[in-house]
C-alpha cells in the first residue's frame, strides 16, 4: 500500500511518515501542490493525505485535479485542516475528499483512519455485484452508480452520479439492505472500520452530502430517511 503525504510542514510529514512506516505502508512526502500532482500520476498511490493550507496549489485544488483525472487509479484522500471552520468549508464545497481531520491530532488517530480506508479496498476486492432499486443502480465492481428517473433500463442506465469513494459506499451500503434501519455507530463500523476514533456526527456529514447528489429534492429526502432517535434508513421500491 502506498502513501503519499503532501504537507509544507516539515515536522509534521516527517511525524506522519514515522508513525505509518511503523506500520508498514510506504511512504513519499512532498511539500506543494503542483508536485503533489506529478507525485500521483507517478506513483498511483492508494491514499493521499493532503494538507488544505500549501504552497502553489492548495489543497482543494489538488483534490479537485486528481478526481478529474480519467483511468488513472481514484485513491483514498485524507484531508488535513488547520481549524473546525475550514473543515466546515471543505465539507460544504463536497471536495471529493473521504475523510477529515482537524490539527492537531494524534497521529496514532491518523493511523488508525489510514488503515480503516485502505482495509475497505481490500475488503472490496473480488466482489462483483450490482444492486437496483427503483431509482438506483450501484455497480460495485465498476464502482458507478447511477439514478433513474424512473425504472432501470438496461438500454438507457440513466444518470452517473458523481460520489467520492465514501459516499459511494454509504449509498452501497444502504442499497445491500433497503428498510434497514442504521445507528450512527453501525455505519462507521461497515464503513471505517471497528478502529474509528472521533466524533459520530461525521456520518451525519457525510449523509447530507450524499442526500444533495442522489435526492431529486434534498431538503425532502425520498430515499435517505431520518428515523429520529435511531439514524438512517434508505427506502425506494424494489427495480421492475
Ligand atoms: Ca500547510
Amino acid at each position: 500500500m502506498d502513501i503519499l503525504i503532501v504537507e509544507d510542514e516539515a515536522d509534521i510529514a516527517q511525524l506522519i511518515q514515522l508513525y505509518l512506516e511503523k506500520e508498514g505502508f510506504a511512504c513519499r512526502v512532498c511539500s506543494d501542490g503542483q508536485a503533489a500532482i506529478r507525485l500521483f500520476q507517478e506513483l498511483q498511490p492508494d491514499l493521499i493525505i493532503l494538507d488544505l493550507m500549501l504552497p502553489e496549489l492548495d489543497g482543494l485544488e489538488v483534490c479537485a485535479r486528481i478526481r478529474q483525472k480519467p483511468g488513472s487509479k481514484d485513491p483514498y484522500i485524507l484531508m488535513l485542516t488547520a481549524k473546525g471552520e475550514e473543515l466546515d468549508r471543505i465539507i460544504g464545497l463536497s471536495t471529493g475528499a473521504d475523510d477529515y481531520m482537524v490539527k492537531p491530532f494524534s497521529p496514532r488517530e491518523l493511523v488508525a483512519r489510514v488503515r480503516a480506508l485502505l482495509r475497505r479496498t481490500l475488503r472490496q476486492g473480488g466482489q462483483t455485484k450490482t444492486y437496483q432499486t427503483q431509482h438506483f443502480t450501484v455497480d460495485v465492481d465498476q464502482r458507478a452508480a447511477y439514478r433513474h428517473a424512473d425504472q432501470p433500463n438496461t438500454a438507457k442506465k440513466g444518470e452517473r452520479l458523481d460520489l467520492t469513494t465514501l459516499e459511494f459506499d454509504l449509498l452501497t451500503t444502504f442499497m445491500s439492505y433497503p428498510g434497514r434501519v442504521w445507528n450512527r455507530a453501525q455505519l462507521i463500523e461497515k464503513l471505517w472500520g471497528s478502529d474509528f476514533f472521533g466524533d459520530e456526527r461525521v456520518v451525519d456529514t457525510h449523509i447530507a452530502r450524499l442526500r444533495k447528489k442522489i435526492e431529486f429534492d434534498p431538503a425532502a429526502p425520498a430515499f435517505v430517511k431520518t428515523v429520529i432517535g435511531v439514524g438512517y434508513k434508505f427506502e425506494d421500491a424494489p427495480a421492475n
